[in-house]
């Protein structure tokens, strides 16, 4: 943990791979230093991963009855979410890796070397065409928000979120009405943009109609590519996910929910939080710490479809009719501003 973080402070702008037992951080274009790294294993509390984790004092189980009444009886006030693509594909977000889909099928036109290219800067430079296609899907007003963002918004609302992390693009949370400043958007956004030769800052409504036309956005003083401010290989993490330095020591509740935590940096957070504060992962598989060695006491895992979970926790809560107002209200704002940003 005290190694990570000097190594945070002087590489602010680092972002961290980790490849057979190699921990490399690269800033830029350049390869800073790797170190050799291994996931570590406390036998006290069954913790594993960068970040390290305490001791496990829970005396008994815990349930996801417990997780609703301990947020129902506001015990737990600096709720810490971390989600993935999962809480996305129950609002229809295409896999443009998965061959079949529209969106895949589209891009193979660009001839990409690989799916993941449309993600490297280097091909970026080389050919954006490709990730604009992708940014044209993507853009708000094709897809809208699901129960799981209607849920997180609400925790917001009654003052109990202290920060979501996510690691997609979708920008749904934000049409969810979650905002800004409680999101650590760990890929990076649409809802601004940089050109890439002069690093002027853009808004993403900004490129609106270019992209939606299909055209390539282009700086209007340089003539530069405007680049939306998605985290590519090979580029440095939003400075904002740094937070977590301060927000996961502070959680008193961590929810995990629809990811496959095997995307570092973010994956370690799981194991940032104090080895006595509860972890709920509300997933379609058991991932990353609820599924190496002993679990938690304090750890609940409800497994299956990842809407379904929420919903079970919201019913528990007796959220339910709040949150399907709020549904209701926030889904008629969304469909009546198109681009909420
Ligand atoms: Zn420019």
């Amino acid at each position: 943990m005290t190694s990570l973080l000097i190594l945070s402070r002087r590489f602010m702008f680092a972002t961290v791979n980790i490849t057979n037992n190699r921990l490399t951080l690269f800033q830029g274009k350049g390869n800073l230093l790797w170190l050799p790294y291994r996931r570590t294993f406390h036998k006290c509390c069954g913790e594993r991963g960068l970040f390290g984790g305490g001791r496990d004092n829970a005396q008994k189980q815990q349930t996801l009855e417990d997780i609703a009444k301990s947020i129902r009886e506001r015990e737990c006030k600096r709720v810490v979410v971390m989600a993935g693509a999962g809480i996305s594909t129950p609002s229809g977000i295409p896999d443009f890796r998965s061959p079949g889909s529209g969106l895949y099928d589209n891009l193979q036109q660009y001839n990409l070397p690989y799916a993941e290219a449309i993600f490297e800067i280097n091909y970026f430079h080389h050919n954006p065409k490709p990730f604009f296609a992708l940014a044209k899907e993507l853009y708000p007003g094709n897809y809208l928000p699901n129960l799981t963002h209607y849920f997180i918004r609400l925790l917001h609302d009654k003052g109990q979120l202290l920060r979501m992390y996510t690691q997609n693009i979708d920008g749904l949370e934000r049409m969810a009405g979650i905002p800004p400043k409680m999101l650590v958007e760990a890929h990076g956004t649409f809802a601004t943009a940089t050109c890439t030769v002069c690093r002027r800052d853009y808004k993403g409504e900004e490129l609106h109609s270019d992209i939606m036309a299909g055209t390539v956005p282009n700086c209007p003083h340089c003539k530069g590519v405007i680049k939306p401010d998605i985290v590519f290989f090979g580029e440095e993490l939003p400075q904002h996910f740094f937070l977590y330095l301060t927000d996961f020591p502070m959680a008193d509740l961590l929810i995990v929910m629809g990811t496959s935590l095997e995307v570092e940096p973010f994956a370690s957070l799981a194991g940032a939080v104090r080895g006595s504060v509860p972890r709920l992962l509300i997933n379609r598989d058991l991932v990353g710490p609820f599924a190496w060695g002993p679990p938690r006491k304090n750890d609940v895992a409800e497994i299956g479809d990842v809407v379904s979970g929420v919903k079970k926790l919201a019913e528990a809560l007796g959220w339910m009719p709040e949150l399907e107002a709020l549904m209701a209200a926030q889904g008629q704002q969304v469909s009546r501003v198109k681009s909420y940003w």
